[in-house]
């Protein structure tokens, strides 16, 4: 589904598509083992240039339900109410997985990633607006590794590269730097990892790196956005106009993705203007500003439940 498009005619596209991807769970370049996050892979949709594609694997409003009651039953076998849950946050080791082209093409520099270390830091923080929810989230590189493999570096046999590279356990994130452009990043979800260890983590387009060449995308921010759905949020168009939508009570419903950044949308006749500074929507990366602090209690709940 074309998301993050740069015209209102990608975007108009892209709202019949998702649509569609989401009704169809088969789909033709579909490549990846169930329980991970990927659907569609570079090249296989009308978004244009730039787009996220279907970075999270589709989750039904079930399913959703089954997930709530599941964290909430983890959490007491843990001793903690989702309240005393909301706040905790956590320290995250990072690895950083380099996978370049053997002519060294998506070769990131070390300046590249501990600026994009930065960026999560300063996100999950609330340090881009006073409105934003400082998550209790902190990141530190634990390690970087480059490899050099034509095939890992287009993001073929992601499955056997992530289960040969991964590091750490549930609590440390994983970042595969890879070239799938038109997609910008994939990640999996939490309740995914036990059956699924292997290949947790982000995937995440190498030019969206800060200082990288992808034009309204090179703030580091695809990085913010796959690590919230590694942290158990959903996008903020969940769902779509329903109450439900992405059960973040401060976050209102919008009925697709956002492209740019359109301010003053109102895609949904529910209360709220659509959260388009929000990092869990498709906007541009200088359109980005904040979690809510509803996100930021649903996160530390999700890392306490599944990766504590
Ligand atoms: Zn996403």
């Amino acid at each position: 589904m074309p998301l993050r498009a740069a015209s209102a005619a990608l975007l108009s596209a892209g709202a019949l598509l998702l649509g569609s991807v989401l009704a169809a769970p088969a789909q033709a370049s579909t490549i990846e083992p169930a329980g991970d996050g990927s659907c569609l892979t570079a090249g296989t949709s009308a978004r244009g240039l730039h787009g996220r594609g279907a970075d999270t694997r589709d989750v039904s409003a079930a399913e959703q339900t089954r997930i709530t009651r599941e964290t909430t039953a983890r959490l007491a076998e843990r001793g903690l109410s989702r309240s005393a849950a909301a706040a905790t946050g956590g320290n995250v080791p990072v690895y950083v997985h380099v996978m370049a082209a053997k002519n060294g093409a998506g070769n990131v520099t070390a300046s590249q990633i501990t600026r994009q270390i930065a960026v999560l830091n300063n996100t999950y923080a609330g340090g881009e607006s006073t409105a934003a929810a400082n998550t209790g989230f902190t990141f530190t590189l634990a390690g970087t590794n480059r490899f050099f493999n034509d095939t890992w570096h287009k993001d073929r046999q992601s499955a056997t590269y992530r289960a040969q590279t991964r590091r750490g356990g549930a609590n440390a994130l994983n970042i595969w730097i890879v070239d799938f452009a038109p997609t910008l990043g994939i990640a999996t979800f939490p309740w995914d990892y036990a059956n699924n260890p292997t290949i947790d983590g982000i995937r995440v387009q190498y030019s969206s790196l800060p200082g990288g060449s992808a034009t309204n995308f090179n703030l580091g921010k695809t990085a913010t956005h796959e690590a919230g759905h590694w942290l158990g949020l959903y996008h903020t168009f969940q769902g779509g106009c329903t109450t439900r939508n992405d059960q973040v009570s401060d976050t209102p419903a919008q009925s697709s993705p956002t492209s740019g950044c359109p301010v003053g949308r109102d895609s949904c006749s529910l209360p709220g203007l659509d959260p388009i500074r929000n990092y869990m929507d498709y906007s541009f990366d200088t359109c980005y500003r904040m979690f809510t602090s509803g996100q930021s209690a649903r996160m530390s709940q999700m890392f306490a439940a599944y990766r504590g």
